[in-house]
């Protein structure tokens, strides 16, 4: 579905493509709030000129919903925006940028030149727990949450709360098994729990469809599951070949879920 699409009072949505990415903007009276900023500054300038179509406002903030590369590697193009993460989306993109950088490169060896180009810009403006960031000086405000770790350490979701809209970034994503790599799958249950709480209307994942609040419980379960069958495999008392067969999740993609949940389990991953 090519275009912007309206989701709440001057809230847009773009889907693209590429990754089955969602965008978000948010409008006040006088500037702009984007919600992440795509893979390259190619794709970046992309989102910019596409804003053009719904609004000749500057962009004032940009929230990373966290550290990974399609998330944040645009953030150059936007400046002198405020940029906004969690304390620990800032330590990812330093400490793993450049190595997101040459995976996303030998992934797509297409891309590989306007990766190089990407100057790693991490959030200036973090926070650990919550923050109310206004758009306009004294104007339209959105509220950015940390609920706990769960697709990364440092996600975070964006309330617009004068609009029931909810950015849930990769915490959620429509349409695919959700990207588990750098996970923490025994904590994300809880997480998206909290998400749910907050969730009363509509709810954007970083990557696929639309939801809604049912949409939220129903991937709440899904991590649950998937949670509940690590700790069977652990405890001895299913084998992981029949665990990866009782996951929510294709056959061929539900072994790193479960190996990352047992990973966790272990205390690898602390
Ligand atoms: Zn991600």
């Amino acid at each position: 579905m090519p275009g912007w699409t309206e989701v709440g009072d001057r809230i847009y949505v773009r889907r693209y493509d590429f990754y089955d990415q969602n965008i978000g903007v948010v409008l006040g009276d006088a500037g702009v709030l984007l919600v992440d900023t795509r893979l390259s500054h190619r794709q970046a300038s992309e989102t910019l000129a596409d804003l053009r179509e719904i609004t000749p406002l500057p962009v004032r903030l940009v929230i990373n919903t966290h550290g990974h590369s399609d998330h944040c590697f645009g953030n150059h193009v936007f400046r002198p925006a405020e940029i906004w993460g969690h304390e620990r989306c800032v330590t990812m993109i330093q400490s793993t940028g450049e190595r997101q950088r040459a995976t996303a490169a030998a992934a797509l060896p297409h891309l590989a030149a306007e990766l190089a180009e990407v100057v790693l810009d991490p959030p200036d403006r973090t926070f650990e727990e919550s923050v109310t960031v206004e758009i306009d000086p004294g104007g339209r405000s959105v509220e950015l949450r940390y609920l706990g770790r769960g697709h990364t350490d440092n996600d975070i979701v964006v309330l617009v709360a004068d609009s029931d809209v909810l950015f849930a970034g990769d915490l959620l994503e429509n349409d695919a098994t959700p990207f588990f790599g750098d996970g923490y799958p025994i904590d994300w249950p809880g997480t998206v729990e909290r998400l749910v709480e907050l969730a009363t209307g509509t709810v954007v994942p970083g990557h696929g469809s639309i939801g809604d609040r049912g949409f939220a419980v129903r991937q709440m379960t899904e991590f649950r599951t998937v949670a509940e069958l690590a700790r069977l495999v652990q405890d001895g008392r299913l084998d992981l070949d029949a665990a990866v067969l009782r996951t929510p999740y294709p056959a061929d993609t539900a072994l790193e879920p479960l190996t990352r949940a047992l990973a966790q389990l272990r205390g690898e991953l602390d």
